[in-house]
């Protein structure tokens, strides 16, 4: 039976770049991918554009980062978005930087990340048995001996000094991370905290929503309120769907909401503010000289200054105004009421959307578990884990991706490193 010095379970993004780490240190290494091509996942990142990393300073990206930022703070110190920046340059895929420092492909393919990945791992002999599931990680005497696999319907066993789990969450299951990992861990007495969707659109209770479906609104801000108190706002770009809220600002939103949701007892909702630019005076004034201007108008042509068309008769149906009530007509009651709803436009949320749509898993191994230094098990000797399988996610914006490779050139360094002592 063949024997490597490094397995590693998974060949997404973390995978890849820890196997290609390993062997670059001359490891001989092995990759096992569920699925028939690897980096299946991180050829749909930043919408096929791949936002490969963010070159925010160390501190400032550790604010996007949750639950436990203090984790990945030794591994970012070993590589962070320069390393990965240059490493992809050295595998002839330049880089531009965008808006909010978010580091994209100067090609815009993430196609070109997953091919530098490949060759990186080509260039050091990896091998890779594709379209094979790793079910277990053998121990003896808490130490890891190799790993089990199915492939064409038979159980293979092989044998090797370290593994690497790098199996990733459960968010995009048709990518391949179907949360797997979790129970391999968790079969080794690891505990898993409890996956949740994140960054994930929300579901509201009001089912007119649907007459919103794909509206953009810009410049708006958007806060939690939690059993009616204000928690986190947001500022910047959402989308309506036909079940409820989506876009930048609400999928931040939703690792929060959705942590909450689990207690069936919290009363959630998001309030818009529509115009955040005006204060509630202003809009008064506002208001008053544009309904001064229309006279006998319908107070529906009032809003077209003010709000986008799509918008205009749910929020008049919201405000329970009759729409054709001349602007004259108008109560000083009727005119709060406007001005509340411009700055509260607000909807129960009721849900979030499953795995399937969530960009991801928030939950995972515990870090409790993994020496931050190494990320090695606490719990078994000789077992490594990194990227999304991790209890750890992020913001959009390149965080996530930052994590993985950060964690699996950690993991691949330590595991070759205690190999050769
Ligand atoms: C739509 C979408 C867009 C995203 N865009 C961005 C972005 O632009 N920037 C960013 O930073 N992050 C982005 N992310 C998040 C990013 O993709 C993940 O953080 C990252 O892929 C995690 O890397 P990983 O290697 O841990 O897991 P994955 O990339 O998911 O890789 C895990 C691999 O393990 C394999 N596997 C699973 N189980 C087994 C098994 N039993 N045996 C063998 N192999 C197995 C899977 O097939 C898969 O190939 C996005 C995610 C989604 C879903």
């Amino acid at each position: 039976m063949e024997k490597y010095d490094i397995i590693v379970i998974g060949g997404g993004a973390a995978g890849l770049l820890a196997a290609g780490r390993a062997a670059e240190l001359g490891a001989k290494v092995l990759i096992i991918e569920k699925m028939e091509r690897p980096g299946r996942k991180l050829l749909i990142t930043g919408k096929g554009r791949c936002n490969i990393t963010n070159i925010a300073p160390i501190e400032a990206f550790l604010e996007h980062i949750y639950p436990n930022p203090d984790f990945v703070r030794q591994a970012f110190n070993v590589f962070f978005a320069s390393d990965i920046i240059d490493l992809l340059n050295k595998f002839g895929v330049p880089t531009v930087i965008e808006r909010g420092g978010r580091v994209f492909p100067k090609s815009n393919s993430a196609r070109d990340v997953v091919d530098a990945l490949v060759k990186y791992v080509k260039r050091y002999n990896v091998q890779i048995i594709q379209g094979a599931r790793v079910t277990q990680v053998n121990t003896a005497n808490k130490k890891a001996t190799g790993i089990d696999y199915i492939h064409s319907n038979q159980t293979k066993t092989v044998i090797s000094d370290r593994v690497i789990l790098c199996t990733g969450g459960c968010s995009y299951p048709a990518t391949g991370s179907s949360g797997d990992g979790y129970k391999i861990a968790g079969e080794l007495g690891h505990t898993i905290v409890k996956p949740l969707p994140s960054l994930v659109a929300l579901e509201v209770s009001d089912k007119n929503v649907k007459e919103l479906e794909g509206l953009n609104l810009r410049n708006v801000t958007a806060t939690v309120l939690l059993n009616n108190k204000k928690q986190q706002s947001l500022f910047g770009e959402m989308l309506f769907e036909t079940f409820g809220l989506d876009g930048p600002i609400i999928l931040s939103l939703s690792r929060f909401v959705v942590e909450k949701l689990q207690n069936k007892a919290n009363k959630i909702s998001i309030n818009i503010d529509l115009k955040p630019a005006l204060d509630e005076a202003q809009l008064e004034a506002r208001l008053l000289r544009d309904f001064n201007t229309l006279g006998r108008k319908p107070i529906g042509i009032a809003f077209k200054e003010l709000l986008p068309q799509q918008l205009i008769s749910f929020f008049i149906n919201r405000l329970g105004i009759e729409p054709f009530k001349p602007c004259s007509q108008i109560s000083a009651k009727e005119r709060q009421a406007i001005i509340h709803l411009l700055k509260n436009f607000e909807f129960e949320i009721t849900g979030y959307r499953p795995f399937t749509e969530a960009i991801i898993t928030a939950g995972g191994i515990s870090t409790k578990e993994i020496d931050p230094k190494t990320m090695q098990s606490k719990l078994i000797e000789n077992l490594y884990f990194a990227g999304e399988i991790i209890d750890l996610d992020a913001d959009t914006g390149g965080y996530n991706l930052q994590i993985a490779w950060s964690t699996a050139i950690l993991a691949a360094t330590s595991a070759t490193q205690q190999k050769n002592e």
